[in-house]
């Protein structure tokens, strides 16, 4: 649940000029030696450069040069609840193909889940706080969240089997179901510019964990193909000499200074 994969990607059909790399030999580029190849149409004597790639995509996307990063389409099979499929098709630059609950019978195709038990953070809406440890109220919440929903699932399942039987639309049976604890398929299509900034937004602490799960399932499937995209989301920490020649000497020793950036 809450997972994501990659069913289809865009292919190039062109090929890799013969090298001493290939042995000799041509091969397709890949999605994401395609992307430096398009980003490069200015500069058609290295346009088959692919050992600068990580360097390229990196300082295009510094550079806010976002249109190489659309010649490239990536479809993902998602599977989550249908609360967060809600908040996922908001995404407007992406198509999305779902499944329908007024054709087939989510009772029978579509299993039922349990929701986790997490408490409200009295500061912050947008976050929640996961139950540890023994403490009797949290007990408390999770086990009767667990109990509701129980009854919820089972009172709703007999209720809409029950009136599919008496003849009613799925349409409208499909009504009564659960919408959080009902699971849904959906296949999300777009660029994989659209990937990076959907990721950027829904991999952050402010999206609600469920939803983060998927974009983060999104992110690893997408570093399967673009490696390069490693170090945009988890860059490498500068060496101190790379501190040094960026700040000098004094400024770092003003920064060492600060609490902040002992913790950093
Ligand atoms: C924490 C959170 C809380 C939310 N709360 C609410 C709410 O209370 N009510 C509500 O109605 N909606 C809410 N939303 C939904 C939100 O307002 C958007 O509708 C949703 O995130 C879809 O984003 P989008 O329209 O940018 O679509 P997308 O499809 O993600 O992006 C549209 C286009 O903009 C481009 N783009 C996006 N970001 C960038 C960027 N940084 N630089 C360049 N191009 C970019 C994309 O590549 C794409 O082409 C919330 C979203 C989040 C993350």
């Amino acid at each position: 649940m809450n997972d994501a994969k990659i069913i289809a990607i865009t292919q190039p059909t062109i090929t890799l000029p013969p090298s001493d790399e290939l042995f000799g030999q041509i091969r397709p580029m890949t999605a994401e030696e395609f992307i430096c190849y398009t980003a490069r149409v200015s500069n058609p004597s290295n346009q088959n450069n692919t050992l600068t790639a990580p360097k390229l995509l990196k300082y295009l996307i510094e550079h806010k040069h976002w249109s190489p990063f659309e010649m490239v389409s990536i479809t993902m099979e998602i599977n989550t609840t249908r609360d967060i499929s809600h908040q996922i098709i908001r995404h407007r630059s992406f198509s999305f193909q779902e499944f329908s609950q007024r054709y087939a019978d989510p009772t029978k195709d579509m299993a039922f889940v349990t929701r986790e038990a997490r408490l409200q953070d009295a500061k912050n809406r947008q976050n929640s706080i996961e139950i540890t440890g023994d403490n009797a109220d949290d007990n408390e919440v999770k086990n009767l969240w667990g109990f509701w929903q129980r009854e919820v699932t089972q009172k709703s399942k007999e209720a809409y089997k029950e009136m599919i039987v008496m003849g009613l639309a799925k349409e409208q049976a499909r009504a009564i179901l659960p919408e959080g604890l009902t699971s849904t398929r959906l296949y999300m299509a777009g660029t994989l510019r659209s990937w990076i900034h959907y990721i950027d937004v829904r991999a952050e602490e402010g999206t609600q964990k469920e939803h983060r799960e998927v974009a983060l399932a999104a992110q690893q499937e997408i570093l399967k193909h673009f490696p390069s995209l490693e170090e945009y989301w988890y860059p490498t920490p500068p060496t101190p000499e790379e501190l040094e020649a960026t700040y000098g000497v004094e400024k770092i020793e003003q920064l060492c200074k600060e609490p902040w950036w002992r913790f950093w």
